[in-house]
């Protein structure tokens, strides 16, 4: 692989959860391909820390069948790997007890970064926390890495929040929501704030509305009786959805810096306007094909929690007022796309009869492949007269940058580095996720109190007929998002 990269400062990361899924899937895996890109340092050390009862060797070999499942044979037999695995060690503790906190209090050098990836449930969060402190782990200079959920409501994010903040300051922990860990996020606000043409025309009088739409084929699956205590809005609305949203309206920062950046978000989700009923259709997707339902696979027949939300806001403030922002996110739809589109407002007058230029779309695609694309539109080649064109402007520059450009750091990697350094522009703060949450439990508490049933869905479709409806009402039309 090609060394392009500045490697961060040797440290310590101790994963507690390092046995399971997300260590496996993402944390490990990323972590050696920032190892191959020579970004991790050879002195840095990965302890894996779960209840599991592993020796060091153990670990390595869970860590490299992990490297194989879940990072492809590609990655599997890059030379490093043996390299990589001596990095590792591991530390059985028990989260809630006493066992092993004492061995990996000795372990961890002090002296280096230290790091704590929280890769385990919530409720386990506090005792973490409190053992870091006890155990000498921890001092003003540690870093925690928390995941999503964080929290289920604000009086629950509020809890969370405190018990963190009783042991670790603001500036010591990274919440992870990995959409803001995507490379063309980041290259959101290189074109809105890096460039000139875009700023004067970023606001209701050139936009007609944004759409944001994130769609899995996947369903619930296994996890069907633990997402049914949540549901679309909760496990995507609230925190991925949101973020982007963020991002896409907030004002420029005075500078790119953490806080900067934060105060500016935090400022959209405050102005975010309430939402009304009739702005809102949730669905369930139906049995298909011998394919199970929602219903069945959240084990509850009578479920009203939604696998697939639409939904229309408003921002009030100068910027934004009079633009909808429509989001959609579902399970088991026919594509799996994240896609959010700036469609610009028609031209106030065309000089070309009979045709009509088609409207300027930004469209960013988060996944599954990055890119940002200007549909625009240009006189078709040729003889034949000023026929018009649409053709998309593709601003991924991956080709201009040159063939190393497309090996892009997958989220995780880097914001696991971006811990390492102590850079926490793309981490959420504890009152932008409080904030969030105020906005989001009226609009549950509001479907809770009506026993609003979801609407069902056809497996492979893009939601219920009532989320096209949405959109029709106000004459404008779901974007068709390419997988
Ligand atoms: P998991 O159940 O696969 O793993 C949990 C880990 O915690 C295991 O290593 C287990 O040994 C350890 N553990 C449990 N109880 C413990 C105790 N008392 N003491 C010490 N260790 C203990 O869960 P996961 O899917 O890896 O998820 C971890 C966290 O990350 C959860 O909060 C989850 O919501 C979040 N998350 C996971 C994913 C994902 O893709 N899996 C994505 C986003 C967020």
């Amino acid at each position: 692989m090609v060394s392009r990269v500045i490697p961060v400062e040797p440290f310590e990361l101790v994963i507690f959860g390092g046995t399971g899924d997300l260590a496996r899937r993402k944390v490990l895996p990323g972590l050696f391909r920032r190892f191959c890109a020579g970004q991790m340092p050879k002195d840095a050390r990965v302890i894996g820390s779960a209840r599991t009862e592993l020796d060091r060797n153990g670990f390595r070999k869970m860590v490299a069948d992990s490297i194989k499942e879940f990072g492809g044979k590609e990655l599997a037999s890059q030379a490093e790997l043996p390299e990589f695995l001596e990095c590792l060690d591991y530390v059985a503790t028990d989260a809630r007890g006493d066992k092993g906190w004492a061995e990996l209090s000795a372990m961890v050098r002090k002296e280096l970064v230290n790091a704590f990836y929280f890769s385990v449930a919530p409720s386990l969060f506090g005792d973490i926390a409190e053992r870091l402190k006890r155990h000498d782990l921890a001092d003003d200079t540690s870093r925690i890495v928390v995941e999503k959920p964080f929290g289920r409501d604000l009086a629950s994010a509020e809890e969370l929040n405190a018990t963190l903040a009783k042991h670790f300051k603001e500036k010591q922990i990274y919440r992870i929501d990995h959409y803001l860990g995507k490379e063309t996020v980041q290259n959101l606000m290189a074109l809105r704030f890096g460039n000139v043409m875009f700023e004067p025309l970023w606001n209701g009088k050139y936009i007609d509305h944004i759409q944001i739409t994130v769609a899995e084929t996947v369903a619930v699956g296994s996890r069907g009786a633990y997402y049914d205590k949540s549901g679309a809005m909760r496990d995507m609305v609230q925190n991925h959805l949101m973020q982007l949203l963020c991002l896409i309206a907030m004002e420029p920062p005075a500078q790119f810096a953490p806080d900067a950046v934060r105060d500016e978000k935090l400022k959209v989700i405050r102005a975010l306007q309430p939402v009304q009923p009739h702005e809102i259709v949730r669905g369930q997707y139906e049995a298909k094909d011998g394919q199970p339902g929602y219903r069945e696979e959240a084990e509850n027949p009578r479920s009203f929690t939604e696998s697939f939300i639409a939904m229309k806001t408003h921002i009030s403030n100068f910027r934004w007022a009079g633009v909808p922002f429509y989001l959609r996110t579902g399970k088991r739809m026919a594509t799996r796309a994240s896609e959010i589109a700036v469609v610009f407002k028609a031209l106030p007058h065309s000089i070309f009869e009979d045709n009509e230029p088609d409207r300027n779309v930004l469209s960013i695609q988060l996944q599954p492949n990055e890119g940002i694309t200007m549909d625009m539109t240009i006189k078709e080649p040729g003889p034949g007269g000023m026929r018009l064109v649409n053709v998309p402007l593709d601003m991924t520059f991956a080709e201009a940058l040159g063939p190393d450009a497309e090996e892009v750091p997958d989220a995780y990697e880097r914001l696991i580095m971006d811990v390492i350094r102590g850079n926490q522009t793309l981490f959420m703060r504890g009152d932008e996720v409080e904030a969030a949450w105020t906005w989001t439990d009226p609009i549950i508490e509001g479907w809770t109190a009506r026993n609003d049933v979801p609407k069902p869905y056809e497996p492979g479709s893009m939601g219920p007929l009532d989320a096209h409806a949405l959109m029709r009402r106000d004459d404008r039309n779901w974007r068709e998002v390419k997988g």
